[in-house]
């Protein structure tokens, strides 16, 4: 594997990068197709009549056609192509909210999601005059269905729901909270965020309705994600950005809208970015999801037995199903003060509230210290991180 951002030296340490819950590093295959795509290839695509505009085309509607083999969906049409799962989610919370929430409708969200799967939610109750309810969890950070079961009432319009969290590692049953909803009619929006790099995700199998990912959790550049919508509910969506490319025809009285996906993708794309998701795509392929899957649940078990050996730890989401993320604090110190001091160390981890407010006032504290796994992960890395904080233990307590 060849990430030369991991050969960096950190005042005098090895790096150690375990902050890939935030963002992974990219393989050398996707940084060179990103040059090589402003080296030999950039034109804006679907417009140009010349060669060059119509080797991007074809290059990006081939990573379209990527992305829907690699999730399994029915179509390519179902494939939108946004900047990032934030920018994904709102545009189905805007499209949704302007199409079929109504005054005293209700929004079922989970109480592990990210601030990007619930704000944009509230903006859009905010607008209908609906509201949110949340779906409650255990200390040991697993959705408590029985109580999802008893959100519904008939006033519930969708479910948005995350696949992994970012914060406390649970992995999600979505294809079960898919089905609770559809019976009651109710369509469901999952968050993938954090699931697509570390497992084999297949939407038709978990049934949902909307699936949202970024390319920068899985090996690709920043600036570039996916909306995956089922095509029966997408087509009915109104559309979210107007601007060119999402139109058919436009005059002053009049715009009618383009087909799906480009309905939903108004003005010039990422296009060299959406090459070097394509790039990400094929280096999980090369490696093997299955295989990056077991990896990293090895290295979970590992670490977690190893950082439960260090004074004084504290860990949150201890779910039976997780995937490769571990928040934890050391007794009462302020989970800054321990990134800080892992930092000098070389080790990379992220500190605060993750983007999770509501988890960090479910357990009462203000955030924790994130260690997260990505593919190319060692079990040198997790023993460095349990040194590290073996040896700043004693200047905390
Ligand atoms: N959802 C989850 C679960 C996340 O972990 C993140 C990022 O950390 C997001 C959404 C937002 O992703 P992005 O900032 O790439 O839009």
């Amino acid at each position: 594997m060849d990430f030369p951002i991991l050969d960096t030296q950190v005042y005098n340490h090895r790096l150690v990068y375990l902050d890939n819950a935030a963002t992974t590093q990219k393989p050398r295959a996707v940084i060179e197709t990103l040059t090589n795509y402003y080296l030999t290839l950039n034109s804006n695509i679907h417009r140009g009549a010349h060669y060059l505009a119509a080797q991007a085309t074809e290059r990006y509607e081939g990573v379209r056609r990527q992305v829907q083999a690699f999730i399994n969906a029915r179509s390519s049409n179902e494939i939108v192509f946004t900047r990032g799962t934030t920018e994904s989610i709102n545009l189905v919370a805007s499209s949704f909210g302007r199409g079929f929430l109504k005054a005293g409708d209700e929004v079922i969200v989970s109480g592990m999601e990210h601030h990007s799967n619930i704000v944009p939610w509230q903006l859009a109750c905010e607008l209908a005059g609906a509201s949110l309810r949340v779906i409650p969890f255990s200390d040991e950070g697993v959705l408590d269905l029985e109580a999802y079961r008893s959100l519904f009432t008939a006033r519930t319009r969708i479910v948005a729901c995350t696949h992994v969290s970012n914060t406390l590692g649970t992995i999600n049953p979505v294809k079960e909270i898919v089905d609770i909803a559809h019976s009651h009619g109710v369509p469901v929006l999952i968050d993938g965020a954090q699931a697509v790099a570390h497992m084999k995700v297949d939407v038709q199998q978990i049934g949902c309705d909307f699936y949202c990912f970024s390319g920068h959790k899985m090996y690709a550049p920043m600036g570039v994600g996916v909306m995956y919508g089922r095509e029966e509910l997408l087509s009915q969506l109104p559309p979210y950005q107007g601007g060119g490319e999402m139109i058919k025809d436009v005059t002053f009285e009049r715009t009618t809208y383009n087909e799906l996906p480009f309905r939903f993708e108004a003005g010039t794309p990422s296009v060299g970015d959406v090459l070097g998701l394509g790039a990400a795509i094929d280096f999980m392929q090369e490696q093997g999801i299955e295989h990056i899957a077991h990896h990293e649940d090895e290295l979970l078990h590992y670490a977690t037995e190893r950082l439960l050996t260090v004074p004084g730890m504290r860990l949150f989401g201890t779910a039976p199903h997780k995937a490769g993320v571990i928040s934890f604090l050391i007794g009462e110190a302020h989970p800054y003060d321990v990134g800080t001091l892992l930092d000098k160390l070389g080790v990379a981890v992220r500190t605060g509230h993750h983007c999770t407010q509501p988890i960090m006032d479910r357990y009462g504290i203000p955030g924790t210290v994130r260690a997260s796994f990505a593919c190319y992960t060692t079990h040198d890395d997790v023993d460095a991180l349990v040194a590290a904080l073996n040896r700043i233990a004693p200047m905390l307590t």
